[in-house]
């Protein structure tokens, strides 16, 4: 194995949904003392605004059909910046483990032999949920929560076992929660109709959520579509009974 020199280091760090307030103590920390940071899109500039001066800083963020830094560009920017002795932070928007490629940032790391620590963030689900007042679960209303890739590959691209097994999302006392799905709206909704869930399921998109910018729209099923075309990225979609609590337990930006 190689030797590393003894400084190289890689923080994988989630850096939540957006507002800086629910940045983890340990994230904060961490970005205050960092030598390299390397961050994409959806770290809102007012977390960026924390990053201390003295750290180099590495954009590599991504718009969707607009690949800025291709994934294994990526890995290798984290591998050379840790072997010139740096420590690293990545900072990831959400949680760096839920649909954040973490796993495989990290797994070129370990071929590397470069030491890391992963510190988790609050993924879009929660914080989004929590500033829209749609609780995943209640007792009433959901009893399981599913988070689920909107990005969806062209049918004829699709492996085995890749495709969403609609089936098993189309029930009620479940919330699913679709990740990148603005474009996908219409194919969800079909989707879930064609497996049995009402058209008239409620279901909501919070834009840009737990920013000052936060929108959330509702409506049922048969309004995804529309809803969809009115939102622009990065937007969560709810589905589930959950949304109809939105008009009771709205709090955030009354
Ligand atoms: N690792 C991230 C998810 C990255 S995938 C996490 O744990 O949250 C990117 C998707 O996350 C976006 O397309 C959107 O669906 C969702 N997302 C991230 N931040 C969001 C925000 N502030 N508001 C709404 N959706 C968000």
């Amino acid at each position: 194995m190689t030797t590393q020199p003894s400084q190289a280091f890689v923080s994988l760090v989630g850096a939540g949904p957006g507002d800086p307030d629910l940045l983890t103590m340990k994230a904060y920390r961490l970005i205050q003392t960092a030598d390299v940071v390397v961050y994409d899109r959806l770290v809102s500039k007012e977390i960026m605004d924390l990053v201390t001066p003295y750290a180099e800083l590495l954009f590599v963020g991504k718009k969707l059909n607009h690949h800025c830094v291709p994934q294994d560009q990526i890995n290798q920017i984290l591998v050379d910046k840790a072997l010139e002795g740096k420590h690293v932070v990545r900072l990831k928007g959400g949680d760096p483990f839920i649909f954040g490629r973490g796993g495989e940032e990290l797994e070129t790391l370990v071929e590397h032999n470069i030491p890391f620590e992963v510190v988790p963030g609050i993924t879009a689900a929660s914080g989004c949920s929590a500033y829209a007042g749609i609780p995943l679960t209640h007792r009433d209303h959901a009893q399981s929560v599913q988070f689920i890739t909107g990005h969806l590959k062209p049918k004829n691209q699709q492996q085995e076992g890749q495709d969403i097994q609609w089936q098993s999302l189309a029930k009620n006392n479940h919330t699913l929660v679709f990740y990148m799905g603005l474009k996908q709206a219409p194919v969800i909704r079909q989707n879930l109709t064609e497996n049995g869930l009402s058209i008239n399921t409620p279901c909501a998109i919070i834009e840009r959520g737990t920013t000052a910018k936060q929108r959330v729209l509702t409506g049922m099923l048969s309004d995804l579509d529309n809803l969809a075309k009115q939102a622009i990225s990065p937007s969560l979609i709810i589905v589930g009974s959950v949304v109809n609590l939105q008009g009771k337990l709205k709090w955030f930006g009354k």
